[in-house]
């Protein structure tokens, strides 16, 4: 084996950390925080540092083709070429029987941008359906769409650079502490320097973000706008509002001013479960910020009025001005590494590659055009839950799941499970055979993992970075890109003459041009000698830009920011009741990433958490006779799970917590989380409602 040394990104959150990784004879791959990357400095959180075992551990891969005849026969070993000969004639014949929109593909945040681009054309472009969307809808779309109704486009407008020019931080809906340490390690070590930073957390649980905090609002969950309209309204009374920004910058602000000087404190303080000397503290700490950063995450996004609660604190921004600022605006945290890189190549069923719309024709024909074909469907594609409603109901017969696994994390699991037996085909494109899902493949490709191929990602701000294939990939298994280029020349679509996963990035940029992401003087030439950019880089000298809306223009026609009102401010999608009285809520661990594939086969990140445990708080385990390590059910109407209880203050009088990781296991389900939650979703981003579902919980007695 060849020594080597090359500079990387990390493959678990949208943080992007520098990684360096060596490979040598003696001890296989190892790797360490990069000190020169802009983003983490050399530190690396407990997932990142732990990435070498998953590496070296190959003994889960899928090393070639497997594939069943029919759902009676076993699955055997085939070659690349029978793999890919049935999948084409497959798919060709499923199209030909009951059109484009019977088959679908469900893809990852963790794909990379040149994958996500081709697969998008090439299910957009020649395939002829708009079905595919991919996990990010899980995590981000809810912001996708308050940022898009907010400033015209999608777009993230800050820097992490951002952080050490800021003095006040609200993190709210979102565990950093957890879910992106290293962005916490700066904010914290931001403050180790500087006291008199003020951090406030808003979360139904008392988190270590919130630990860490100034002020911990612990609210119920979905009351959120409640709480930043109360907020609004305190910034108004005590004039802390940036009027020359508001005058000159935004629309729609005496709505806003109406409808948040018509609320009431009191009323607020009852509905959050907060009190209203600490809506005033949080809303006078703000109101005083010379920088002011919101930061959030899944605690918004994921919720049937995901969208309403990011525009309203997106309305906190606008109100003080804090936006285009440096140290200053609002920041939701990506958590897949390349879910920002999915959004700018259109990789979700209602997108269109470079921010542009499926449901606008003149964008349509745009890249209809570009890609050299007639046209792209109107008919808006299914989005993740939808797809897999319709595999279930039989409207949609083949399914292509590539790098993730619905069978753990998509909402009401048995449902996924179902839909999932009734498909009539079913691929799976992945790395391990320990995926849920892949139990379920009629036909199985194994794929190159992150460090076995080339491509590019784009983290939380914006910033684009090349990762260099280090080693080979073990097996018969080939890069996504290989394996989605063989199977369109298999379909013989033209528009596929890609040499290398180089020329599929320069086609990428060279789309971007003229728009408000463009990137279009990048490539991999300057990734590789230059390091990392943040978008939009729009000419060869460009450093890359680390600060949307410097000039305060925005990308609404106006150029002005809009303060949006929004169509309903408390989730009462479910109301607890007397079957199911408490509300549960979902969330990581420290340790652990998504379905565990990967974190749950590194020892030293299982002592952490060793299995999933439910949070309940004392009076509720007093009024249901749960004592602290008892096993307790827990049950919606979907189903159950049989956990351990953990009965702490830390999480709020009548609200369940329970970490979203453990899928089936030893053929026992009762770890899933989501065999609890409920299918709701956002009716804008279509976002499920991972944050709310009404729950009872009980003793677990023998039978
Ligand atoms: Fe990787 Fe995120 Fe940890 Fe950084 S913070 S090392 S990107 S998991």
């Amino acid at each position: 084996m060849q020594n080597t040394e090359i500079k990387t990104t990390c493959s678990y959150c949208g943080v992007g950390c520098g990684i360096i990784v060596k490979n040598d004879s003696k001890n296989g791959v190892t790797v360490t925080g990069d000190k020169d990357h802009p983003v983490n400095r050399g530190m690396l959180c407990s997932k990142g540092m732990n990435l070498h075992y998953v590496v070296n551990d190959t003994s889960d891969r899928i090393l070639y083709p497997e594939m069943r005849w029919s759902k009676s026969h076993p699955k055997e070993r085939v070659s690349w070429d029978t793999a890919l000969d049935r999948a084409s004639a497959v798919f060709s014949s499923i199209i030909k029987k009951h059109g484009p929109d019977s088959v679908g593909f469900y893809i990852s945040g963790q794909c990379l941008t040149e994958e996500y681009y081709l697969v998008n054309k090439l299910v957009k472009g020649f395939l002829k359906t708009n079905n595919i969307d991919t996990n990010s809808r899980l995590c981000m779309s809810s912001a996708v769409a308050g940022y898009k109704k907010t400033f015209g486009e999608d777009s993230v407008p800050i820097a992490y650079a951002d952080i050490e020019l800021a003095d006040t931080f609200l993190i709210t809906g979102a565990n950093p502490a957890f879910c992106h340490p290293i962005l916490f390690r700066r904010i914290e070590q931001h403050k180790e320097k500087n006291p008199k930073i003020k951090i406030i957390v808003v979360d139904p649980r008392r988190t270590d973000s919130a630990i860490a905090a100034d002020l911990h609002l612990q609210i119920l969950p979905g009351t959120d706008i409640v709480l930043y309209h109360a907020i609004g309204r305190r910034l108004i009374e005590k004039g802390y509002v940036d009027s020359d920004f508001v005058r000159n910058h935004t629309e729609n602000y005496q709505a806003y001013k109406e409808m948040v000087m018509g609320s009431s404190y009191e009323k607020a303080s009852k509905l959050c479960g907060v009190s209203v000397s600490d809506i005033h503290l949080a809303a006078d700490i703000i109101g005083k910020a010379k920088g002011f950063i919101s930061m959030w995450a899944m605690g918004l996004n994921q919720s049937a009025i995901g969208v309403d609660k990011n525009t309203a604190l997106l309305n906190l921004s606008l109100i003080t001005g804090q936006v285009g600022k440096p140290g200053s605006g609002p920041f939701s945290l990506t958590g897949q590494p390349n879910a920002m890189g999915g959004r700018e190549v259109g990789g979700m069923a209602n997108l269109l590659a470079v921010h542009k719309e499926l449901s606008n024709p003149e964008h349509r024909k745009e890249v209809a055009s570009f890609w050299g074909v007639d046209s792209i469907s109107e008919k808006p594609g299914l989005t993740a839950t939808e797809m897999f409603d319709a595999l279930e109901s039989g409207k949609m017969k083949a399914i292509w799941i590539i790098c993730t696994n619905p069978m753990v994390s998509l909402p009401d699991a048995r449902r996924v499970e179902k839909a999932l037996a009734n498909a009539k085909f079913v691929v799976v494109q992945d790395i391990s055979h320990n995926a849920d899902t892949a139990k379920f493949a009629d036909l199985l490709l194994p794929a190159a993992g992150w460090l076995e191929k080339e491509g590019t990602m784009t983290n939380s701000e914006r910033r684009i970075s090349y990762l260099p294939k280090g080693i080979n990939a073990p097996g018969e298994a080939l890069s996504d890109v290989e394996i989605l280029l063989n199977f369109a020349k298999k379909m013989k679509f033209s528009g596929f003459n890609f040499n290398n996963t180089e020329a599929i990035y320069k086609e990428y940029c060279l789309m971007t041009k003229g728009t408000n992401i463009d990137v279009s003087y990048l490539n991999y030439s300057r990734l590789k000698n230059e390091g990392t950019f943040q978008w939009p880089v729009p000419d060869y000298g460009h450093p890359g830009t680390p600060r949307l809306f410097a000039d305060k223009k925005f990308f609404t026609p106006s150029q002005k920011a809009i303060f949006n009102i929004p169509t309903s401010i408390e989730n009462t999608s479910e109301l607890p009741s007397e079957k199911y009285p408490f509300i549960l809520t979902t969330g990581r661990i420290r340790d652990q990433w998504h379905t565990m594939t990967k974190t749950g086969k590194v020892s030293r990140l299982m002592t952490h958490t060793p299995s999933p445990v439910l949070e309940i708080n004392p009076i509720d385990a007093y009024k249901t006779k749960i004592k602290n390590g008892d096993i307790v059910v827990v049950s919606s109407k979907n189903g159950e799970v049989r956990v351990k209880a953990k009965v702490t203050d830390t999480i709020k009088e009548g609200v369940l917590f329970l970490p979203m990781h453990w899928g089936k296991q030893l053929d026992n389900d009762l770890n899933r989380t989501n065999n609890l939650t409920n299918t709701i979703v956002d009716p804008i981003s279509k976002e499920p409602d991972f944050k709310y579902t009404i729950v009872a919980v009980k003793k677990y007695v023998k039978p």
